[in-house]
């Protein structure tokens, strides 16, 4: 953004009573020469401007004709495959059907795309704008962490799934040979199942960091109501990049979303989770030698899911991550409290009692919560009725029973 120049100072004339006439008309003169110079600057500064107004007049123009074009016509989703500044020419494939256009674009345009990007064209392939970071829902859709930072011991009460994981899901990233020699294909997909806020997410992020691996993720229930129209092909680019990230792990979230067992109803909203639900299989089906990828689902509705995804080959290790016991619960505690100022009063047996019903996302809240009834009351040490406070409070807050009649399968 330009700042307006500053205005030079306006001159002044004094003139002394006991002036002769002479030296009266020089200060007159000198006063009328600073006066022009003062014009002859004002008058640059107008021209100037002018000259900017005028530009950006240009530039108001030429968006609101640009803005137009995009409200008039509907546009195509292509990726820019080569790009060649010089000639200002472009290949772009448009999505749906791969078809590869040659087409030319405007300098201004050349210097904004680049190969990869994702580009709207119209019916001519004349590229109309690139799309953003925000508006590209592979981006959306996908959460990439280059190597999450939670660890196994992160993780609570979960030992007999952590080993498990570690046997299915760690062992073959970190020694693939171990397999072949011994003859058998590792599980091709895990599939962890169990009541909401245990650590499912936690345990894949968990192996990806032990194994440096991409962590990718993708919530299945998003690809139906956000990404309508697109599921099957994110989910083909779920693998794609994938294998571009190598070693990575899938983690699939929420799948019976996309997987939930064939209804009666004919619904195209549901033709569409089909289409996005068969995308999967063929990619898991054709994954043969996946090399460093893995992949681990979730899912809260095991009941709910369609069993075609549970044949060898598929998912065909399922993982159930059940709600802690006493003893999980004390250890969650344990964990979440690990870097909190804890008094000697905290007794994290009593607390396991207390915390029944409880999963692991609600100690975790619990913990915070005590810490807050804390430093509400000036303290920065934690004590145990920081907690009893905490757990009062949830109750009343009424969080158990809401979430067991959404999960009707799991005691609380
Ligand atoms: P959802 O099915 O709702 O996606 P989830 O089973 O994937 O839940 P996570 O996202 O792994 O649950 O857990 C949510 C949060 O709860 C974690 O970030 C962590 O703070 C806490 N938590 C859950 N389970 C455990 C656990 N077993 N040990 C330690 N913390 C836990």
């Amino acid at each position: 953004m330009s700042r307006s120049p500053s205005l030079p100072d306006r001159p002044r004339l004094d003139l002394d009573p006991d002036m002769s006439d002479e030296e009266r008309l020089r200060a007159l003169e000198e006063h009328y020469g600073e006066i022009l110079d003062v014009h002859r600057e004002l008058t640059e500064q107008l021209d100037a401007a002018d000259a900017r107004r005028r530009q950006l007049k240009e530039e108001v123009d030429r968006i609101e004709r640009e803005n137009e074009t995009l409200k008039s016509s509907s546009l195509y989703v292509a990726t820019v495959e080569e790009l060649d500044d010089e000639a200002n020419e472009v290949v772009v494939k448009q999505h749906g059907n791969n078809q590869e256009v040659l087409t030319e674009v405007s300098p201004r345009m050349t210097a904004r795309i680049e190969a990869g990007d994702r580009v709207a064209v119209d019916d001519s392939f004349s590229v109309q704008t690139k799309l953003e970071g925000e508006t590209d829902a592979r981006a959306q859709a996908m959460e990439v962490e280059e190597s999450p930072d939670v660890t196994y011991g992160d993780i609570g009460g979960l030992e007999d799934q952590i080993r498990e994981v570690r046997e299915t899901v760690e062992q073959p990233l970190i020694d693939p040979g171990q397999f072949e020699e011994a003859g058998i294909d590792p599980p091709s997909g895990v599939l962890l199942h169990g009541p909401p806020g245990t650590g499912k997410t936690m345990l894949a992020k968990a192996v990806a960091n032990q194994t440096d691996a991409t962590f990718i993720k993708m919530a299945g229930s998003e690809l139906v109501r956000k990404f309508i129209g697109e599921g099957s092909r994110l989910v083909r680019d779920l693998f794609e990049l994938a294998a571009e990230e190598e070693p990575s792990i899938i983690f699939i979230d929420e799948i019976d979303a996309i997987a939930a067992k064939r209804t009666e109803s004919k619904t195209s909203g549901d033709a569409e989770v089909q289409r996005t639900m068969m995308q999967l299989l063929s990619e898991m089906d054709g994954f043969e030698d996946r090399g460093n990828i893995r992949i681990i689902a979730a899912t809260n509705r095991f009941d709910m899911l369609d069993r075609a995804i549970l044949r060898p080959g598929r998912f065909d290790r399922l993982i159930e991550v059940p709600e802690p016991g006493p003893e999980g619960r004390e250890e969650i505690l344990k964990i979440h409290t690990r870097d909190m100022n804890v008094d000697d009063s905290v007794d994290y047996g009593v607390l396991a009692d207390k915390t029944e019903g409880m999963n692991g996302a609600d100690i975790a809240a619990l913990a915070t919560e005590a810490g807050m009834f804390a430093i509400r009351d000036d303290r920065t040490t934690v004590r145990m009725e920081d907690f009893d406070d905490a757990i009062e409070k949830h109750e009343n807050d009424g969080t158990t029973e809401a979430v067991s009649t959404v999960y009707p399968d799991y005691a609380y």
